[in-house]
């Protein structure tokens, strides 16, 4: 996510905040001394904020470690003012398996709460949790109350909170998985246009939350559409087919040549005896060219950590390792050594707005955004 800074690496997951969460500890201080409370109060409220975010963490974790036992890394946790987003690289295989690393997150909220109540009930000025005017204001119950709320709200059945997930789960053991993905981010945007509403009358806090929610809903349909566009699509059936290659011992000048001939902007460097070596990519081209020695050959300036794509493998993969590597193109290697193909991140889109095309055609009614 932009706009994010790693602060910490926990159980080997990167740790990110976004820079909107220090707005959030600014404006939790100033609404303090605002409402004419001294220093010491502002700062208690910015610990809380601090504290409850710790347990936020933990959440995530509890995502992020259930999801491990099933085979799922997650790639980071960031923290938004509004709550945690854990990144996993995919979701789990079955159904209840994606219900028990949804559930993982609320369940560390109440484990926390009901250790608070104990340091609270056991605690060295014992308190009474049912007299609210004795646990006003104390730090550790309003910790307590607060992840009674964070396990609370996640258990809404929508999208992008927990119960969203948990509803998907359930939806898609009985329908298709895009359907119950639908369903479960328009219950979510739903719920979200009842709290914009409740804010407007109540709280502001509200519809910072609702904007929260309407666009997460919106943005897991989305993310599940273009990976279900993928879905059981071989590369074979989505690679470029026409593609110039060039030997490593080439001059990156051939390769100007070849760029402003065609439309094809990466291209694979295939050695004869070797095989392919890399990729030779338009940026890395334009570079080359602009230091001004168009002797060069192009074995040297492609890159050779773009790794290689099998026909049959499927597109989803392959899209998953451009993406972590950041390249843009990735030449498929049949099981006797040749280049056969090419798969680039143009295409690849291409080709997903083509599959949406055509499933649109297929469901003959609009969609709703
Ligand atoms: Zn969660």
């Amino acid at each position: 996510m932009r706009w994010s800074w790693q602060v910490a690496v926990v159980a080997g997951i990167p740790v990110r905040v976004h820079a909107t969460f220090a707005l959030l500890l600014v404006w939790i201080f100033g609404a303090h001394l605002a409402a004419g409370e001294g220093i010491p109060q502002a700062a208690t409220g910015v610990g809380l904020i601090l504290a409850i975010f710790a347990c936020v963490v933990l959440h995530e974790l509890g995502h992020a470690l259930t999801a491990r036992r099933y085979g799922v890394r997650t790639r980071d946790i960031t923290l938004l003012p509004i709550g945690g987003v854990a990144r996993l690289e995919r979701i789990p295989e079955r159904p209840s398996q994606e219900v028990a690393v949804a559930l993982a997150g609320p369940a560390v909220n109440v484990v926390i709460a009901l250790g608070l109540a104990l340091a609270l009930v056991l605690g060295a000025a014992p308190l009474h949790l049912t007299d609210a005017a004795s646990l006003r204001g104390n730090f550790l119950a309003e910790l307590l109350a607060l992840n009674l709320f964070l396990a609370i709200f996640n258990l809404i059945p929508a999208f992008p909170m927990d119960g969203g997930r948990v509803l998907r789960a359930l939806l898609a053991t009985r329908i298709e998985y895009v359907r119950a993905t639908q369903i479960a981010a328009n219950v979510g945007q739903g719920i979200a246009l009842l709290f914009g509403l409740l804010g407007l009358l109540a709280n502001p806090m509200l519809l910072f939350i609702a904007l929260f929610v309407f666009i997460g809903a919106g943005q897991e349909a989305a993310a599940v559409r273009m990976r279900s566009a993928f879905d059981g699509i071989p590369v074979a059936r989505a690679m470029v087919r026409e593609f110039r290659t060039l030997g490593p011992e080439e001059p990156v000048a051939r390769a100007a040549e070849l760029l402003l001939e065609g439309s094809q902007q990466d291209f694979p460097i295939v050695d004869d005896r070797a095989g392919p070596l890399g990729i030779l990519t338009r940026s890395d081209l334009l570079t080359a060219l602009a230091s001004g020695d168009t002797a060069r050959v192009v074995g040297e300036v492609a890159r050779r950590d773009c790794g290689v794509a099998h026909p049959r493998e499927m597109l989803e993969g392959v899209f998953q390792r451009m993406e972590a590597s950041g390249c843009p193109a990735m030449p498929v290697v049949a099981e006797d050594g040749s280049v056969v193909g090419m798969v680039t991140l143009e295409n690849v889109g291409e080709f997903a707005m083509v599959q949406a095309a055509l499933g649109r055609g297929r469901a003959r009614r609009p969609r709703v955004a």
